[in-house]
């Protein structure tokens, strides 16, 4: 492994604007943000943009925006500025003219058919590349590999070619990008040797496929970045799982903390098959960060779901305890106002089937009504309300009824809540209080028998 000391690193993520963020484009800015971070070194944002036709704001905003979502906060480039801007291509036509005239001086260049192209020097190129190990490039064969063209008869750039002088220019000590960029890697070293320039250290990763082997393509569910966060992902379940597309830290962790990550990642060990993408995987561990997240950071992330929906609560400690005991059991934050709903206002849906199922039954409703009136009855007499007392009260009293527990944990769900799913019954029951419990009882015994 090439030791990155005395070498100051710097890494870029030189995403092209296609109108969306692929999750494969998302790995590769966070192995770049990764590799930074952890040797101290500087992550640059270039916007590759020089297709005209797709360039536009909102194409370059859905990059941001997903990089901003996943915490990777880039030390130069678009917002941020920097010594090597500016940092979109379509800004910097001024420096391949340059680079141009430069290789024109050393007879580099010849033009055919109004492009200009780069004449191979024909050689053999040995990449010593940090995941995929030593490959040796035969380009002495013309017939295979074609000379490059550099700039088109419109006047436009080829990637080759301001790719490479962007990284020179941007000092970029590191290129790592996906493995589809691999058979470019010699293509791109001729160059950087006839502008007399060293060639940064190069790292391949392994592509991301679908599970069944096929490519994936920005249709495939999941492909796109932009689509987790309206689902109610947390970003930093997402990132973890990026994490392990072609890393793992080798003790079988799915969930690992970013800290842990910077200290542990290599780039030599990042695994040279393919990555299968598992969706199914990243939705697990979505539930286990929710699960464990701190419930200041789960309410920061639940708010923006519940303004949406147009839910509000009388303050922020009320919204708190309802959200406790609603995270245990949510798996997406997308399902969020469903579930609160009930706690601040009366105005909460009734789920047909639920109601069909549970409060009407299949004697017409005569037995739920009669269960809750029971249960009224009970709580009622109750000196304490909490949820202990409460589940105390509804065992006695399905016990004199000879019921299961279930018989009336069901229809006090309903009728609490308008829902057969939701956060545990004697929690909730112990926030709503008796006032609105004992109200929504009496209006479930009545639905119960209309
Ligand atoms: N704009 C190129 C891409 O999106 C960048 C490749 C590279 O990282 O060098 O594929």
């Amino acid at each position: 492994m090439n030791s990155p000391i005395g070498m100051s690193v710097r890494t870029r993520f030189a995403p092209s604007p296609t109108g969306l963020l692929h999750v494969g484009g998302a790995r590769t800015a966070l192995f770049n943000w990764i590799y930074a971070r952890k040797h101290a070194g500087v992550f640059v944002l270039r916007v590759e943009d020089t297709d005209h036709s797709r360039n536009t704001q909102e194409a370059r905003q859905v990059i941001l925006d997903g990089l901003h979502w996943l915490g990777l906060d880039w030390d130069e480039g678009p917002q941020k500025g920097g010594s090597f801007g500016p940092y979109y291509q379509s800004e910097r036509n001024h420096i391949y003219e340059e680079y141009l005239s430069r290789l024109e001086k050393g007879g580099h260049l010849y033009e055919d058919h109004g492009a200009i192209r780069f004449r191979s020097p024909r050689e053999k190129v040995i990449l010593q590349d940090e995941i995929c190990g030593r490959i040796e490039f035969d380009l002495t064969n013309p017939g295979t590999h074609p000379d490059i063209t550099l700039r088109r008869p419109d006047g436009s750039w080829i990637f080759h070619f301001v790719n490479v002088v962007d990284d020179i220019e941007m000092k970029i000590s590191h290129v790592i990008r996906g493995e589809d960029h691999l058979s470019n890697t010699p293509k791109h070293i001729e160059l950087y040797k006839a502008l007399g320039a060293e060639p940064p250290r190069f790292a391949h990763m392994p592509l991301i496929l679908n599970r069944d082997g096929s490519k994936m393509s920005k249709r495939d569910e999941g492909a796109a970045l932009g689509s987790y966060p309206e689902q109610g992902y947390a970003p930093e379940a997402v990132r973890n799982y990026l994490c392990l597309l072609g890393w793992s830290p080798k003790d079988n962790r799915e969930m690992i903390s970013i800290s842990e990550v910077i200290a542990l990642f290599e780039l030599n060990q990042i695994n040279r098959r393919n990555a299968a993408f598992d969706l199914a995987k990243c939705f697990w561990l979505n539930g286990q960060y929710l699960l464990q997240m701190d419930l200041a950071r789960y309410t920061e992330l639940a708010i923006p779901f519940l303004e949406k929906a147009g839910i509000s609560w009388p303050s922020y400690e009320s919204l708190e305890q309802v959200l406790a005991i609603v995270k245990p059991k949510l798996k997406l934050l997308r399902d969020l106002p469903e579930w609160v709903i009930p706690f601040f206002t009366e105005e909460f849906p009734y789920d047909k089937e639920s109601v069909a199922k549970s409060l009407q039954g299949n004697d017409r409703g005569e037995s739920g009504s009669a269960r809750l009136e029971a249960l009224s009855t009970a709580f009622a007499e109750l000196p304490l309300w909490n949820a202990s007392a409460l589940e105390t009260s509804l065992k006695e009293t399905a016990i004199k009824l000879g019921v299961k527990t279930g018989e009336l944990v069901h229809p006090a769900r309903v009728a609490a809540s308008g829902r057969s799913v939701g956060p545990g019954l004697y929690e909730m029951l112990e926030i709503l209080g008796p006032e609105r419990t004992l109200i929504r009882f009496a209006a479930g015994a009545i639905k119960a028998i209309a």
